[in-house]
């Protein structure tokens, strides 16, 4: 187990499942250090002592970790939008993978060896068995699953001559909110089915589309593995622990070994919600893989990872909640 005062630093901290994160780190008694640029989201409350910065200023990010020398880093900080990376790749070469390798460079320099990387289920592209096992074959059909292949590449070759220690968490649909309800996504302009379909439940957005009604599953349209952002955050602490006592590098995806189309969570949108909204089919959205769904038998023998949040309609609920807060405000 790690100390209790072991000091942990996240970039992207206040972001979506960074702040999330943060939060429950405090709650286990972790001092939390945040490096955020505040782009393109961000949470109005921020767990830990904050630093405004962007990764690309290599300088400031290296006073930061000799002034604060975090035993751990967890590394959130990236762009995250399919389509967005298949229109500007440089983009997100440029901030997935360089500014990794910056962060990474500034270790090495203070000498910080332990690291949690954000990876995606987009690292399989069309994975050829379902559920999906960590060991299957990384062939990303976009740009952004690309950029977290070859941050992983690079995090396997450094562990080889054991320049890092690290664990790639492989998230794959991540959603929910805080269930206290303080946190919650944060995006300014979202592309995630959920968020929008709330959305469009509560009259910001006009009609939901649904991307393509031809794809080889039951209904025709895509399978996914929706985990709540809080088991999420509970996997990073089990991870982080697991790393500072064993230094063993691991690979985890973290999804719940069930998936659901985008059919089925419209309707239980509107079960929730309780609202019937208008959804236009259309064509399919490029870069978009028929069936995702996690084999999570290795985050639950090694990390002994447990859900709690696994229902569907409990995601739906808590980040419902958290949309209608909004609009008090
Ligand atoms: N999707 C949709 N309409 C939307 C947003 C998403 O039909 O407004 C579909 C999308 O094509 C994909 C699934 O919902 O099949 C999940 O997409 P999301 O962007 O939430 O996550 P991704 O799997 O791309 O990370």
């Amino acid at each position: 187990m790690a100390n209790l005062k072991t000091k942990v630093l996240l970039t992207g901290g206040a972001g979506y499942i960074g702040s999330h994160t943060a939060k429950l780190l405090t709650k286990h008694g972790y001092e939390v250090i945040i490096i955020d640029s505040l782009f393109p989201s961000q949470s109005k409350k921020f767990y830990g002592n904050f630093y405004k910065l962007d990764l690309a200023e290599e300088e400031k990010v290296l006073e930061v970790l000799r002034k604060e020398k975090p035993e751990i880093v967890l590394h959130f900080a990236a762009f995250i939008s399919v389509p967005e990376s298949i229109e500007k790749p440089f983009l997100y070469y440029e901030n997935n993978v360089g500014n990794t390798i910056k962060l990474l460079s500034a270790m090495k320099k203070v000498g910080i060896k332990n690291f949690i990387f954000s990876s995606s289920a987009a690292v399989y592209g069309i994975p050829d068995i379902i559920p999906v096992p960590e060991t299957a074959e990384l062939k990303p059909i976009n740009p952004y699953g690309e950029t977290k292949v070859m941050v992983e590449k690079i995090l396997k070759d450094m562990a080889r001559v054991k320049e890092i220690n690290y664990v790639s968490l492989r998230y794959f649909n991540v959603a929910g909110a805080d269930p206290e309800g303080e946190l919650g996504p944060t995006y300014k302009q979202p592309t995630h089915l959920i968020i929008r379909a709330l959305k469009v439940a509560k009259g910001e957005i006009p009609y939901l589309e649904i991307y393509g009604t031809d794809y080889p599953t039951p209904d025709g349209t895509c399978i996914r593995d929706y985990i709540h952002v809080m088991d999420l955050a509970e996997a990073h602490i089990l991870a982080m622990e697991y790393l500072l006592s064993k230094r063993e590098n691991l690979v985890l995806n973290c999804g719940y070994g069930r998936g659901f189309s985008v059919r089925e969570v419209v309707s239980t949108v509107k079960k929730v919600t309780g609202v019937d909204f208008k959804v236009i089919e259309t064509s399919r959205r490029p870069g978009d893989p028929p069936i995702l769904i996690a084999d999570n038998t290795k985050i639950k023998e090694i990390l002994k990872w447990r859900p709690k949040y696994n229902s569907l309609e409990d995601i739906i609920k808590d980040t419902w909640q958290w949309e209608l807060k909004q609009n008090e405000n």
